[in-house]
């Protein structure tokens, strides 16, 4: 049995933490739980994220069609419901604008190098989508490709998405995205960037297998197919 109150009280705490950390301004940003076969509680649209109350929630349908709540749900709904189709294993999913990592995806640079031992086992690396209008199937139809073997994408010109089995792990790779991305312009600055080598990777993606903490289905190469 889910407890729809527990969920709402996590996506708001999560989205209170969003707006803390500075990932999103104004009104950015969205989250939502699979709650069942049935139901999505989902962000509603145009809310600052530093004031959402569990009662600002809305349940959807997986048509995306409302079923509860007093507000209209997140004109992003279309990409969570899509990540939820497509990943059987997540639960959660968090969309943010963190400036580093969204600096990065406006720069067209994916974060797919392996510089930093606990991303290769967290996340792999993090491709970058083309870009897409919010809101419109161009956006879904840019990630799609992407979302059966990675949990977090840079969206170009725009910013990130990440999802989980619950609302903190789908946070917690959202930050590790933007703080990878801070380390990542930190090379850049230095003009320096020591790449892992093979020996190292296949350590590191043998202990990704042996990780406890995940139970993410993502295949999480380091590099997608033909890039
Ligand atoms: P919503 O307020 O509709 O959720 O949109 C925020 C956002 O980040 C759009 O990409
Ligand atoms: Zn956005």
């Amino acid at each position: 049995m889910v407890n729809e109150h527990k969920l709402r009280e996590e996506i708001v705490r999560h989205a209170h933490r969003l707006h803390a950390a500075g990932f999103v301004a104004a009104t950015d940003g969205n989250l939502s739980v699979r709650m069942d076969s049935r139901r999505i509680l989902t962000t509603p649209t145009g809310m600052s994220k530093a004031d959402l109350k569990p009662y600002d929630l809305v349940v959807v349908d997986h048509d995306g069609n409302t079923l509860s709540g007093r507000r209209r749900p997140s004109s992003e709904l279309a990409m969570h419901l899509l990540i939820y189709r497509m990943r059987d294993d997540v639960h959660a999913v968090v969309h943010g604008h963190p400036p580093t990592a969204t600096g990065f995806a406006a720069a067209g640079l994916a974060l797919n190098q392996p510089l930093v031992c606990e991303v290769v086992i967290g996340l792999g690396s993090i491709p970058l989508a083309r870009y897409g209008t919010p809101g419109t199937p161009e956006l879904t139809d840019a990630l799609a490709p992407y979302i059966p073997d990675y949990d977090a994408v840079l969206m170009a010109n725009h910013g990130v998405v990440a999802y989980g089995e619950d609302v903190q792990h789908a946070y917690m790779k959202m930050e590790t995205v933007e703080h990878f991305a801070k380390i990542v312009l930190v090379t850049h600055q230095l003009g320096r960037q020591h790449i892992l080598g093979e020996p190292e990777l296949a350590k590191l993606i043998e202990a990704r297998r042996k990780y406890a903490g995940t139970t993410s289905r993502a295949a999480m190469p380091l590099r997608p197919a033909g890039d």
